[in-house]
């Protein structure tokens, strides 16, 4: 970890730059409570000498009224202190025209678009056409809904507005029956979000895809090892008593920690460590080609099993014989160390594969 803050506009045009990639970390409280709270939460956190960008909510959109919705703009002043306090920039979540006009009175530097809104395409919109000439860095969280078009949605409407610093937020996605996490990760959304957008940075947020603190260490890693660019880890000076997400906020001094432990990875390679990954991907390629070319024979094979049961009268499906492919597939693995999962999607996608052949000869 490098010695902060690194200037977040340097950081969104560098960001292949080591030292600026494997070190944004936005912490603060989820919400900002009380003057002390928020003067007291930054200066911990700048003082850990790892924190980029100072977050705390401001206008917080709740499940449910009668919730604490956020102390609004008498909070702005606040946070404006503890950036004169500590030279932390700071970042404020902003849902309406008139958010973003009262966070830029008191000079946010940042500000991000939650989960709640970027679902909604005319709040984006709204946020869109009050933010054309604006040039301040936005980052856009996931949808709450897993629908990466819509969160791309956001970030073209954002993008027309003439917006150049976009950051992504992954921080999950809501789901029914879901026990371990707040909001399912569903990485591989998150990931294909990623590849779609290689130009912009894109952060984790822990705090709202675990929903407990025991959950951050873990997910963090997870994020950096998939080569995420940043991190969203709520921090509070007294988290249980937090007035939101009381469970998934830590101290200060707990968030010093959690980075500590985090190992970094980095995506840009030396010659040698080129070499090397290519030697294996070379031999990987060499055994993709010959399993295509299995493959293929086996659907000759099952071509000349459509013809046969055609000329006899047979159904394509047996089902026992079903059965059988797949409790020899799982005797022989014991010695093979596949996952259960993955020998029957692949049997299951094989089959299926085999199913098409035979119907086209059957009908030919
Ligand atoms: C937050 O960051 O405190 C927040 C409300 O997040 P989200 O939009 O991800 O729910
Ligand atoms: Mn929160």
């Amino acid at each position: 970890m490098g010695t902060i803050p690194i200037n977040i506009t340097d950081f969104f045009n560098n960001r292949n730059n080591e030292r600026a990639k494997s070190s944004f970390i936005i912490s603060g409280p989820c919400s900002a409570e009380t003057e002390e709270q928020v003067l007291q939460t930054a200066q911990q956190l700048a003082a850990t000498g790892k924190v980029n960008l100072f977050r705390a909510g401001v206008w917080k959109p709740r499940t449910r009224p009668g919730m604490f919705e956020g102390i609004g703009s008498a909070a702005l002043p606040w946070l404006l202190q503890a950036k004169k306090n500590t030279g932390l920039p700071i970042t404020v979540e902003v849902a309406t025209a008139k958010q973003v006009e009262e966070a830029l009175k008191f000079e946010v530097d940042v500000l991000w678009i939650g989960a709640r809104t970027t679902v909604n395409p005319f709040s984006v919109q709204e946020l869109a056409d009050v933010l054309k000439g604006v040039g301040i860095p936005v980052l856009i969280k996931n949808p709450i809904n897993p629908d990466i078009d819509l969160w791309q949605g956001a970030v073209e409407r954002i993008e027309k507005a003439g917006v150049k610093e976009i950051g992504l937020i992954h921080r999950g996605f809501s789901s029914y029956g879901n026990t371990t996490y707040r909001n399912a990760p569903m990485w591989h959304l998150a990931i294909e979000m990623k590849s779609r957008n290689a130009d912009k940075i894109f952060i984790c947020d822990p705090s709202h895809i675990g929903g407990k603190r025991e959950l951050l260490l873990e997910i963090s890693q997870k994020s950096i090892d998939l080569g995420y660019d940043g991190l969203m880890i709520e921090s509070h000076i007294a988290p249980d008593i937090a007035w939101s997400d009381a469970a998934q906020q830590i101290t200060p001094e707990a968030l010093n920690s959690l980075l500590s432990k985090l190992i970094w990875r980095k995506s840009n390679l030396n010659i040698e460590e080129q070499n090397e990954l290519q030697k294996l991907r070379l031999q990987i390629d060499q055994l993709d080609d010959e399993l295509l070319q299995i493959l293929s024979k086996r659907m000759k094979i099952a071509d000349a099993i459509g013809l046969y049961k055609k000329q006899n009268n047979i159904t394509i499906l047996q089902a026992a014989r079903w059965n059988e492919i797949l409790d020899r597939a799982f005797k022989k693995n014991s010695t093979l160390d596949l996952s259960v999962e993955f020998i029957k999607k692949y049997f299951e996608a094989v089959h299926l594969e085999s199913i098409h052949h035979q119907n086209k000869v059957m009908n030919e």
